[in-house]
């Protein structure tokens, strides 16, 4: 909940100290699960290098003493950590039993992981703890490509700090930011709780986005703990919705909030990417998943239409919080990102560059008025109004 924290006021309260990192050789895993080492890629350095992973740990990991003060700080949790080439995992994900149609869903993603590590068997009837963690490892560097191919960017384009001499880019390597996207799954709501608490200043029932100051660094903690979030179909999209948020607060580095409507309308798309009909709503408390709301929102869009109740633009960029986000505009800003991919991804690519490396005259990041920098935007790239904008996108609607 990066946004809404933050005007909440709570973020000098996270100026916080470079940890202290333990980055001593890979030490075997004791778990009260049984297995003492990942029985797939046996943190086997050949074989996780092939796979884009960096190690089980022990690695840094969140604010203060790397992965193993995670392990002391919140030992009610049995914790397993995987670092990749952008994001560093920590789950306490309990082994999950799968039914026929998870299996049917699961094959080629397992079939993929199959191929880098041949002891996954040819047959998955539960994934254990560590098979989860794999398969979350994975989306989240497929996700990363993701998420660069949307804004137009590689790795190249991300110098270790500022680079003066050319385009504004941020302040490192990951997008902008100097390190690595990090995500908490808690099995324990009470650690979730413990943690951020600790961390963060504040204590809310559902996941919460945190961008460390002091490290650079984007951290989502989840707590994957209720019915409609423990299980990987749910938790898979919901994990997507909340790294979108961190990814693109991240982007050209997170020196002010973007935009809500963009923030969210994005999030979801990304989120619906994975499942159409999984929803994840912020709100002042955290981003929690939604099952009141209509299944498919690409059919809500179109109702909405024929009412004439979509958000217009003009209503979208003067939404200042995600509490004040209705259900109209949650499905009025999926609809209206993902029209903007589908029908102009450049000029969209470009839009986000430019809504998120503002610079002052000075030449420093500026978030200051960027309802009228998003308005200048739309006139430079699409020659359009917010309402002549607005008719090409109830045209894309009537024509879908
Ligand atoms: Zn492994
Ligand atoms: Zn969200």
């Amino acid at each position: 909940m990066i946004p809404t924290v933050f005007r909440n006021g709570l973020l000098p309260l996270l100026v916080l100290l470079a940890g202290v990192f333990c980055l001593s050789p890979a030490a075997p895993q004791k778990g009260k699960r049984g297995k003492d080492i990942c029985p797939y890629c046996k943190n086997d350095p050949v074989l996780l290098k092939r796979a884009g992973l960096v190690s089980h740990g022990p690695i840094d990991f969140g604010p203060e003493n790397g992965s193993e003060g995670i392990k002391e700080r919140l030992a009610l949790s049995d914790w397993l950590f995987l670092e990749t080439d952008h994001m560093r995992w920590a789950s306490s994900l309990r082994a999950e039993t799968l039914k026929g149609k998870d299996r049917k869903r699961l094959a080629p993603e397992l079939e993929n992981l199959r191929e880098l590590f041949p002891e996954i068997p040819a047959k998955v009837k539960k994934l254990d703890p560590y098979l989860r963690l794999h398969l979350m490892a994975a989306r989240g560097e497929k996700f990363y490509a993701r998420f660069q191919k949307l804004l137009g960017v590689t790795d190249a384009d991300f110098a270790e700090s500022r680079q003066f001499d050319k385009p504004y880019m941020g302040n490192g390597r990951f997008l902008g930011e100097k390190d690595k996207f990090e995500v908490l799954l808690h099995s324990n709501r009470g650690m979730h709780q413990k943690f951020t608490k600790e961390h963060m200043g504040t204590v809310v029932t559902d996941s919460l986005r945190w961008h460390f100051r002091g490290q650079h660094k984007m951290l989502a903690s989840i707590p994957a703990v209720d019915a409609d979030l423990r299980n990987d179909v749910s938790l898979y999209p919901h994990t997507v919705h909340n790294l979108s948020h961190l990814m693109l607060c991240a982007y050209k580095h997170f020196s002010y909030d973007p935009p809500t409507w963009l923030d969210e309308g994005l999030a979801h798309v990304m989120e619906h990417e994975i499942d159409n009909e999984f929803h994840t709503l912020d709100g002042e408390e955290g981003s929690m998943p939604d099952n009141k709301g209509p299944g498919d929102w690409d059919l809500k869009l179109k109702k909405l239409h024929k009412r004439d109740k979509v958000t217009s633009f003009a209503r979208m960029i003067r939404i200042q919080t995600f509490g004040q986000m209705s259900q109209e505009d949650h499905v009025s800003t999926n609809g209206m990102v993902r029209f903007l991919i589908d029908e102009h991804p450049d000029k969209f690519a470009a839009f986000i560059g430019a809504i998120k490396g503002q610079l002052n005259a000075e030449g420093y990041p500026d978030g200051s008025d960027l309802r009228g920098l998003q308005r200048k935007q739309l006139k430079e790239l699409w020659g359009l109004t917010p309402n002549s904008l607005d008719v090409e996108f109830h045209a894309w609607i009537e024509a879908r």
